[in-house]
């Protein structure tokens, strides 16, 4: 199965809903990272729920950043996503691999930690981005996204993610749901929507079951109970390039540059997000000081 995200409605119209099948994106990120189990869920949680987030935005344009500090060995979380499906992400110490947790899971809590804050900052075109952050909840990161909905967007949510790791340390399945409710949702549907949310199988058995996105929410609303409005495909995408990381360099202070030039004669920049490695020549360096001198005379013009 191609990973891809669906957008639905119940039919009552009293929740919005959105599933998806990420096996692919997540097992791209592992190899990118070479993240260990541990590492791989909580990456994996993290970019399936940006995902989510970011595809619920009805603008074209918008993307979302979120960080997520908790204090455990994981350290740091960053993904970044936009509206049309495309992700990229990466965790400050990959090579995390933890006993199970007393549910017989991989304790993402324990390597997220959850003595730290989940961060969001939105943007979208001809907006000024704006970020929030919440307190995390657990740091298993699907209740941390809920609490989030909850706090900062006052959206009744409830944010289900699954990555299950293979000995070998590949991606066996990976996916999530996330349901938010919609005004004038009546109380008894929403206690129905808990009960069946909490009857039904563990998400990682239904990715492994090959269960599609469409099938997960056929589960949670029941059959023909949810209309299916858009399917989009989702993708673990970097957008970086030689010229991008170019212009960052240029930002830099001109003196480091000259001596990064004058002792290494050359230089090499790895991409946090998907680690590919770009290099500059002494002459490339050179070009790139010249312009920082010219920029930097201009400024000063202005
Ligand atoms: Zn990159």
């Amino acid at each position: 199965m191609k990973d891809y995200l669906v957008k639905a409605v119940s039919e009552d119209k009293m929740f919005r809903a959105y599933a998806v099948n990420a096996k692919e994106m997540v097992s791209v990120a592992q190899k990118d990272h070479d993240t260990w189990s541990a590492s791989s869920a909580a990456l994996g949680r993290t970019l399936i729920a940006t995902t989510m987030l970011a595809t619920s935005i009805d603008k074209s344009g918008a993307a979302i950043t979120v960080k997520i500090s908790g204090g455990g060995p994981a350290g740091q979380i960053v993904a970044d996503a936009d509206f049309q499906g495309n992700v990229k992400g990466f965790i400050s110490k990959p090579h995390i691999h933890l006993p199970l947790n007393a549910k017989g899971h991989i304790d993402v809590g324990g390597a997220v930690g959850h003595n730290g804050v989940l961060e969001v900052t939105r943007a979208s075109k001809g907006e000024d981005p704006y970020t929030s952050d919440v307190p995390l909840a657990t740091g298993e990161i699907g209740d941390d996204f809920t609490y989030y909905l909850a706090q900062s967007e006052q959206i009744p949510s409830a944010v289900g993610v699954s990555v299950f790791v293979n000995d070998d340390n590949s991606i066996g399945a990976a996916g999530g749901y996330m349901v938010q409710v919609l005004p004038g949702a009546s109380d008894k549907a929403i206690n129905s929507l808990e009960s069946k949310l909490k009857e039904m199988p563990e998400l990682h058995e239904l990715l492994l079951k090959n269960k599609s996105p469409e099938d997960i929410l056929n589960l949670i609303f029941g059959d023909g109970k949810v209309k299916f409005l858009e399917t989009m495909p989702v993708l673990f995408y970097c957008n970086c390039s030689k010229d991008k990381f170019a212009k960052d360099l240029k930002g830099l202070p001109i003196k480091e540059l000259q001596s990064v030039q004058k002792e290494q004669h050359g230089m090499e920049v790895v991409c946090n997000f998907c680690q590919k490695k770009y290099q500059y020549s002494e002459l490339e360096l050179q070009s790139i000081i010249d312009q920082a001198k010219l920029d930097h005379k201009n400024s000063n013009k202005a």
